[in-house]
């Protein structure tokens, strides 16, 4: 059984007719000056009630995408022959705007593609809700901005790596977020020295603190069977410079390690997903309530 294509509710000016208004019990004198007055605002009065008429519909968003890259239509935008519409990212050929004729990138064939401008006049017209409208954004947005609302929206939801938390709305980094909202210990780190954290069992995430500047984030998961993950973050708003880390687990039966160049981290508008972990099962969580023997050296 074939899907349902995802709809979009948006907005249009219309220039559908309206009913004529309800007879006011006064009929001008045909030819009079003061009926043909009453004639010329009636109109005017109806031009514009149409031009700010606006009219909700429910539409396929794949009709609002590029054929070529699936990317919102952006202007200027193209159609060829046989009815492709592409935006102006997937024209890349065309330089030259005031030149009508391109080729289409669906159809391969040259000089096939118009300029689609009754398209671009209907996009133009449309105002759609903001993407984060479950989240409390009412916002409607015209079609062209949605791209710019989407970045900038209050209530977009932002993710944060520590474990149990529900994360935060709006454009603070993560790094605002995790010194203001949680109770995280910060430990200062010597550049290019094993440092030791003595973290306690229970310790959902540490942040460190490089002396030579910069602020990471080492975040326990527990979303791995029989023991936890150990990963590791940078602040992009702290960090002037590239890192590298190395943290080290040592257990009865050795020792566990993991290295590699630090991730910087903004804030996170998907959950976080880290590239790559240390795996330290329960035995080694289990053998101390404190002092689980975490080592971290950056540099
Ligand atoms: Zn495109
Ligand atoms: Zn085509
Ligand atoms: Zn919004
Ligand atoms: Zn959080």
């Amino acid at each position: 059984m074939a899907g349902k294509r995802p709809t979009m509710q948006l907005r249009t000016l219309a220039g559908v007719k309206r009913p004529p208004p309800a007879a006011t019990g006064y009929t001008p004198r045909c030819g009079s000056i003061k009926g043909r007055r009453v004639q010329a605002e009636t109109a005017a009065a109806t031009s514009q009630h149409r031009a700010e008429e606006k009219v909700t519909v429910a539409v396929d968003s794949d009709l609002l995408q590029c054929c070529v890259c699936s990317g919102p239509l952006t202007p200027p935008l193209f159609q060829c022959t046989k009815g492709h519409i592409s935006c102006s990212a997937c024209c890349t050929d065309c330089t030259d705007y005031d030149v009508d004729e391109f080729e289409c990138l669906m159809c391969r064939e040259p000089e096939t593609a118009t300029r689609c401008r009754a398209m671009e006049r209907l996009l133009a017209g449309l105002s759609v809700a903001c993407p984060f409208r479950e989240h409390g954004c009412a916002e409607m947005i015209p079609y062209a901005d949605k791209q710019a609302h989407k970045a900038s929206c209050a209530h977009a939801p932002r993710y944060c790596p520590i474990a149990g938390c529900a994360g935060y709305a709006g454009q603070s980094s993560l790094s605002d977020h995790v010194l203001q909202d949680h109770a995280v210990q910060r430990t200062r780190v010597r550049h290019g020295s094993l440092t030791p954290l003595r973290m306690s069992r229970l310790e959902p995430a540490r942040v460190l603190w490089l002396d030579c500047g910069g602020e990471f984030l080492l975040t326990v998961g527990d979303d791995v069977p029989s023991g936890r993950s150990l990963s590791m973050l940078g602040f992009m708003d702290t960090l002037d410079d590239e890192f590298k880390y190395k943290i080290e687990v040592v257990g009865k039966a050795g020792v566990l390690s993991l290295s590699g160049q630090v991730e910087g981290v903004e804030r996170l508008s998907k959950p976080y997903q880290a590239s790559a972990f240390l795996y330290v099962p329960n035995a080694i969580w289990d053998s101390s309530p404190e002092d689980i023997p975490v080592f971290i050296e950056l540099k």
